[in-house]
C-alpha cells in the first residue's frame, strides 16, 4: 500500500491545542473495542496511525491512562478545556501515535485497511463488509 502523507495543522474544538502533522499514515483502522466505544461515544473509533516524530504538539493536553483489552497501557490525550480527543499512545508501540480521523479537516484519504476487535462490534454499527475483520488484533499482532 502506498503510504499517504499528511501535512496539516489540526486543532481541538476550542483552539487551545494544535497538532502539526507532517508524515506518512502507516495504517488506518476501525476499532470496536470497548475502550474505543467509550472514548468516542459510539460504536467504533476511526484511527490513523502515524510516527510520533511526525506530530508536533503545541498547547497543554491532559491524558488518561488505562489498561487496554490487549493488556498494554493506552494513554488517551484530550484538550483539558473542550475535551476534544487528540491522540493516543499505546505501550505496544510507544513510537507511534493514534490520531482520531475526525480531527483532520478533510480526511477524504481515509480508507481503513482493517477492523479490529470485531468480537465487541455492535450489529447496528454497519461497517464495510469487505473490510478484513479481526477478533482482536491482526493475526500477526501488528497494526
Ligand atoms: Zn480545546
Ligand atoms: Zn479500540
Amino acid at each position: 500500500m502506498r503510504k499517504h502523507v499528511v501535512t496539516e495543522t489540526l486543532s481541538c474544538a476550542c483552539g487551545s491545542v494544535a497538532l502539526t502533522v507532517d508524515g506518512p499514515v502507516l495504517s488506518m483502522l476501525i476499532c470496536s473495542c470497548r475502550d474505543c466505544r467509550k472514548a468516542t461515544g459510539t460504536g467504533h473509533s476511526a484511527v490513523a496511525l502515524m510516527p510520533g516524530v511526525a506530530v508536533a504538539i503545541s498547547g497543554d493536553t491532559q491524558s488518561h491512562t488505562r489498561l487496554a483489552e490487549s493488556g498494554s497501557e493506552i494513554a488517551r490525550h484530550f484538550c483539558p478545556r473542550c475535551g476534544t480527543p487528540l491522540f493516543a499512545r499505546t505501550a505496544r508501540a510507544p513510537d507511534l501515535l493514534l490520531l482520531p480521523v475526525g480531527l483532520f479537516d478533510e480526511p477524504d484519504w481515509f480508507s481503513p485497511n482493517q477492523a479490529i476487535f470485531s468480537r465487541s462490534h455492535l450489529d447496528w454499527d454497519a461497517l464495510d463488509p469487505t473490510l478484513p475483520q479481526y477478533d482482536t488484533y491482526r493475526d500477526n499482532g501488528g497494526f
